[in-house]
């Protein structure tokens, strides 16, 4: 949330009260829509915890999901370096668009956000019957099934990198990939995860 001091820095004039606000999805980075907030509005969303703007068309106070329950909340709120608008990363609850799509901007796809949907597919695999998928009939396989896997995907990607075939290698690295988040999956664990522990090494 933004401090006292922040807020004051706010450039309410030069927006016409109607500051930009940008909603990103906390974990995937994707873009997810964007709204005007009043001074009010931004209050309202530092107060809730739940995105909310001023909407033109409604001419009112807008909490995002306020009717359909698919709510933005809050994980921080930064300003851009002039402080005329402002970037706020959220865990959405459920699709953000009213027209279903995760992001109003779809389909625009990031690499690495393609990475954080892949893992939700692999996600909701784990229920999956398991001769519905490959990745289904992994987890029912076992974890040890699914560490051998990663430890040969992991020597394959070694082997493909001594002998320099790139072509190898991006296979490898691909199916190492694949295979480790279905193991952390497996484990109740994520890439967000890893990435946070990475993260705190790096600060250190
Ligand atoms: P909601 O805030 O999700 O309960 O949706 C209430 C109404 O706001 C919808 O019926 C739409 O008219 C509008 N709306 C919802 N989500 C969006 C969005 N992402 N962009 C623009 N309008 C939206
Ligand atoms: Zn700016
Ligand atoms: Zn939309
Ligand atoms: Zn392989």
């Amino acid at each position: 949330m933004l401090s006292a001091e922040q807020l004051a820095q706010l450039d309410w004039e030069k927006t016409d009260h109607m500051m930009p606000a940008i909603v990103q999805h906390a974990v995937s980075g994707e873009v997810l829509m964007m709204g005007y907030m009043n001074q009010e509005a931004l209050g309202v969303t530092q107060d809730t915890g739940k995105v909310t703007f001023f909407s033109r068309t409604k001419q009112r106070l807008w909490t995002k999901g306020e009717s359909s329950g698919h709510f933005l909340n809050v994980v921080s709120i930064t300003p851009d370096c002039d402080n005329d608008s402002l970037l706020i990363l959220v865990n959405p609850i459920g699709p953000t668009c009213h027209k279903g799509n995760n992001s109003c901007f779809h389909p625009a796809s990031s690499d690495w956000g393609f990475l954080y949907q892949l893992e939700q597919l692999l996600a909701s695999r784990k229920t999956a019957s398991p001769d519905s998928s490959y990745t289904a009939s992994l987890y029912a396989s076992g974890t040890k099934r699914i560490a051998q896997k990663v430890g040969e995907e992991g020597v394959e990607t070694a082997l493909a990198a001594t002998v320099n075939d790139r072509f190898e290698l991006k296979n490898e690295a691909s199916d190492l990939l694949y295979h480790l988040m279905v193991l952390l999956q497996d484990q109740d664990l994520d890439l967000s995860t890893v990435i946070d522990n990475l993260r705190q090494r790096h600060s250190k």
